[in-house]
C-alpha cells in the first residue's frame, strides 16, 4: 500500500514574500563576505563570527521564524530554510549561530522561565552563543553512552569528564552539555541535558584540527560545579531533551553546498580552455560532469525542500530527514571528487596559491565533503533510521 502522505500535492514554489526574504539575504552576504573576510574566516578554520552573527540580528534575518519580541519575523519554516540555504551557499560562518539558535528552541520549550529570561533574548541577539556537547572520546554515534558524569551535591552539580568534538566549545559561552546522572539506569535512562557556563573553573578546550581546516576541539571537565538552575529538563529525561535536537539534526541538507560547486565548475568551464586551445565548456566530458552535478543538486534540494514541507504540514521527516542528509552528503563528495578529477592537477592547488582555479574552492569542497558524511550522524547510522524506521524492517 502506497504511504497516504504521498496523495498529498507537494507544492515546493516559494511565496513572493519568501522569495523576497532570499533576496535581501543574499544582497546582505554580498556586502558582509568581502574577499578579507573569507581569507580571514578561513585561515582560522573558525565557522563564527561575532560580528557577521551581529549583521545578520542588525538585518533582522537571523531567525526568521522567531517571534518579533526576540527580534525575528514571526514567519514561517521557508524563510528559515532559505536563511539555510544562502548561507551554505556562500560559505558564511555560521554553524555556531545555527547551534546557539537550535539549543534556544529547546530552551523556549522545555526550559524553566528563569533559564529562557536568562539566555534567550542574549541567544537570539547575538550575545550569547552555544555549543554542543554530545560526542565524547569513546562513544558519537551511540551517544547514548555518554560517560560524563554529573554528581547532585546539594543545590549544584559536579560535572566530571571529557567531550570530542565539541565544535566552538573554545569561543562559546555555553555548552548544551550530554551527562550521565544515573549511571545504575538502563543507558537511555540515566541522562540528563546541562548548558554549562563555559567560564567555569575546570573546563579545558584543546584544538583537534580536520583534514578541511576546520578547528573543533576536545574538551574536559575537571569538577566543574554549576547549579541546579542550568539543569535543562528532568533528571534522567536528558534522551528526550537530546531528541530534539538530534531530530533538528538529521533533517539537514547538504544541497547549497552542491550549488556552490556547480558554480564554480561552470565559471572554470567558461573561462578556461582545453590543450587545444577550445574552451572546456566545449568539451562533451566537461559538459556530461557538469550536467550530473546539476542533477545531484537538484535532487539534494528537493528531498530537502520534501523535509521542510512535511514539517509545515505538522508531519516529522522520520526517514525523509535522513534520506536529505545521506543523499546530499555524499552527492556532495561524489561530486567534488569527479570536478577534481576533472579539472586535474590544478584542481588540487589551495586556496593560498595565486594562480588555484576558482580560488582553490575545488580542492577544498572535496575535502570539506567528507566530514559532511560523519557529523550530524553518519551515513551508516542514517541508513539504518531508514531502513528500520522508514521502511520497518527489523533491528
Ligand atoms: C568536523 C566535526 C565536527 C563535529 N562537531 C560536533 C559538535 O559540535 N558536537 C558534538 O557533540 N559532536 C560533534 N561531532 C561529532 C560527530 O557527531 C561524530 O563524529 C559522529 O556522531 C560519529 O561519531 P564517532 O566519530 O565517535 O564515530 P563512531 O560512532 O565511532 O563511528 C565510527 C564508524 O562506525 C560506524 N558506525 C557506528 N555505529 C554504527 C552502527 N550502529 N551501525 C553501522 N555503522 C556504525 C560509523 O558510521 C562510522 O563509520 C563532530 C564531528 C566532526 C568530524
Amino acid at each position: 500500500m502506497p504511504d497516504d502522505r504521498l496523495v498529498h500535492t507537494m507544492d515546493f514554489r516559494l511565496a513572493t514574500d519568501v522569495e523576497a526574504f532570499r533576496d535581501d539575504v543574499r544582497a546582505h552576504l554580498r556586502e558582509a563576505l568581502t574577499p578579507e573576510f573569507e581569507e580571514r574566516v578561513y585561515r582560522s578554520g573558525v565557522a563564527h563570527d561575532d560580528d557577521f552573527a551581529k549583521g545578520l540580528v542588525d538585518k533582522g534575518v537571523f531567525a526568521p521564524s522567531w517571534p518579533a519580541e526576540y527580534g525575528g519575523r514571526d514567519s514561517g519554516v521557508w524563510e528559515d530554510q532559505v536563511l539555510r540555504e544562502e548561507l551554505m551557499r556562500a560559505d558564511a560562518p555560521a554553524y555556531l549561530s545555527e547551534t546557539t539558535r537550535m539549543v534556544a528552541s529547546i530552551i523556549r520549550e522545555v526550559g524553566t522561565s528563569a533559564m529562557r529570561d536568562r539566555v534567550l533574548a542574549g541567544a537570539m541577539n547575538g550575545d550569547i552563543t552555544i555549543a554542543l556537547g554530545f560526542t565524547e572520546p569513546e562513544c558519537g554515534s551511540d551517544v547514548a553512552a555518554a560517560s560524563t558524569r554529573a554528581v547532585r551535591d546539594g543545590d549544584e552539580w559536579v560535572i566530571n569528564g571529557s567531550k570530542m568534538f565539541t565544535t566552538n566549545g573554545h569561543i562559546a559561552d555555553y555548552v548544551f552539555l550530554l551527562a550521565r546522572t544515573s549511571p545504575e539506569k538502563p543507558k537511555h535512562k540515566g541522562l540528563t541535558m546541562f548548558l554549562v557556563p563555559l567560564d567555569v573553573d575546570g573546563f579545558e578546550a584543546q584544538a583537534v584540527w580536520t583534514l578541511s581546516g576546520e578547528r573543533t576541539n576536545i574538551t574536559f571537565y575537571s569538577d566543574v560545579r554549576i547549579s541546579d538552575e542550568w539543569r535543562i529538563g528532568d533528571v534522567d529525561a536528558g534522551w528526550q531533551v537530546l531528541g530534539l535536537s538530534l531530530q533538528d539534526e538529521h533533517a539537514s541538507g547538504w544541497g547549497p553546498h552542491i550549488a556552490r560547486l556547480l558554480y564554480h565548475v561552470e565559471q572554470w568551464a567558461q573561462t578556461t580552455c582545453a590543450h587545444d586551445g577550445s574552451p572546456q565548456i566545449a568539451k562533451d566530458d566537461v559538459r556530461r560532469r557538469i550536467a550530473r552535478v546539476a542533477m545531484e543538486h537538484e535532487v539534494s534540494m528537493l528531498l530537502q525542500h520534501r523535509c521542510v514541507w512535511m514539517t509545515e504540514a505538522g508531519q516529522t521527516p522520520v526517514a525523509e530527514g535522513p534520506m536529505s542528509k545521506v543523499f546530499s552528503t555524499e552527492a556532495l563528495a561524489r561530486a567534488s571528487q569527479d570536478i577534481v578529477e576533472l579539472v586535474g592537477p590544478d584542481g588540487m592547488r589551495s586556496y593560498f596559491e595565486p594562480d588555484a582555479p576558482e580560488q582553490g574552492r575545488f580542492e577544498h569542497l572535496m575535502r570539506f565533503s567528507l566530514g559532511t558524511t560523519i557529523y550530524a550522524g553518519t551515513s551508516e547510522v542514517q541508513r539504518t533510521i531508514i531502513a528500520q524506521r522508514g521502511l520497518g524492517l527489523p533491528r
